[in-house]
């Protein structure tokens, strides 16, 4: 089997209210209208018939030089197109480890049709559905806001809730502000609220999204663990491993991070090396299926836990072929109340992340990534 074609579809679609960024970065504006976007999908051809797909991909990287990399090529050699592709991440600039990623995760979409089985069987299932928290979007409002929101998310059968409170976002104004100073004391009172509101049997944790110093991480660690928190994440900058081992060392909390250090796997193995987080994280982002398979083994090994960061099939998969003690749980949102969570964007047939009424959600038995494009809708749209 050979590559014949790389390319990128782009579609009119509706994003679910939301407007990320700000002139300081993460800060969201919250907008309860949905407002209309691109969605792209990247597409690999081969001479047998068979295609891959995969949500992202960028038109000028995917038909430049990853056609070019791809085109003649075996699909079934993913680990030595990963390897060709990461010198490419590593040493040029003509690549980035997301668009990486995306190009991975294609070529297990390419592999499980080619075989007829779903990607986390082919890297050797272990459960057909993965327990989800609930995670929600920043800058939300004051505990209150919170509150509300972790009670109907348990109410639907969540048992665990990530709370995201200020980030480069100030709540008095409120409105958007630098990523540093952070509001611990702002953010440790919606976490007290959350913790009295659910009870001790709704497993929390927080995500500053390295807003805080040292010092500040050392404070909210220590209010999180009178509060029963089940990891403090990404609390600093996350080009600080110094200070990342120093957080690790003096609180009793988990310290879940890297979220988005550069390095994909590599980088990873070095923060598991130097002691800079209790529980690994990674995503797709930072070298698609096949680097966070490396990833969660290696933890495997340690002993140590890897919480895949962030939502979509991938990490689904992933999940299901990974044992509960090694990553317990999917990432499921970003949520807020004004926003339906369970309604696919118009360019889907269904969401990546189906949930029961018991907070797991279950993994597609399709071939490959199991991802429903509505290829009629994406026709009719196509930019
Ligand atoms: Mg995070």
């Amino acid at each position: 089997m050979k590559i014949t074609d790389v390319e990128v579809i782009h579609c009119r679609t509706m994003n679910q209210g939301r407007r990320a960024g700000t002139r300081w970065g993460y800060g969201v504006w919250l907008d309860a209208e949905e407002t209309e976007g691109t969605a792209a999908i990247t597409r690999i051809s081969t001479d047998e018939g068979i295609t891959g797909h995969m949500l992202g991909g960028n038109k000028a990287t995917m038909e430049g030089p990853i056609k070019q990399l791809l085109v003649g090529e075996n699909p079934l050699n993913r680990e030595k197109l990963w390897h060709w592709m990461d010198q490419m991440s590593t040493f040029g600039h003509s690549l980035t480890e997301h668009e990486l990623g995306v190009v991975d995760c294609a070529l297990w979409d390419l592999v499980g049709q080619k075989a007829g089985l779903p990607v986390y069987q082919l890297l050797g299932g272990t459960r057909e559905k993965i327990e989800a928290y609930a995670s929600t979007y920043p800058n939300l409002g004051g505990p209150e806001v919170y509150v509300e929101l972790a009670q109907d998310c348990v109410k639907r059968g969540y048992k665990a809730f990530k709370v995201h409170a200020n980030i480069c976002w100030d709540p008095h104004i409120p409105g958007p502000a630098p990523q540093l100073p952070g509001f611990p004391k702002e953010d440790v009172e919606i976490c007290r609220a959350v913790r009295e509101a659910v009870g001790d049997d709704i497993v929390l944790m927080l995500d500053p999204f390295g807003v805080y110093t040292l010092e500040e991480s050392l404070w909210v660690a220590r209010e999180l663990e009178k509060l029963n928190y089940y990891w403090l994440e990404h609390p600093m900058v996350e080009t600080r491993v110094e200070a990342y081992r120093r957080l690790t060392q003096e609180t009793r909390i988990a310290i879940c991070s890297p979220e988005h250090i550069k390095g994909g796997p590599f980088a990873r193995a070095e923060w598991l090396l130097q002691g800079a987080c209790n529980m690994l994280r990674v995503d797709m982002s930072y070298g698609g299926i096949t680097g966070c398979w490396k990833v969660i083994n290696l933890c495997q090994l340690y002993g140590v836990q890897c919480e895949l960061h962030g939502v979509g099939a991938p990490h689904v998969h992933l999940a299901a072929a990974t044992p509960e003690a090694t990553c317990r749980y999917y990432e499921r949102g970003l949520l807020r109340a004004e926003l339906d969570y369970e309604v696919p964007p118009p360019h889907l047939h269904r969401i990546t992340d189906p949930i029961d009424d018991e907070g797991y959600v279950h993994v597609s038995q399709n071939p490959g990534l199991g991802i429903e494009y509505n290829w009629d809708y994406i026709d009719d749209n196509r930019i």
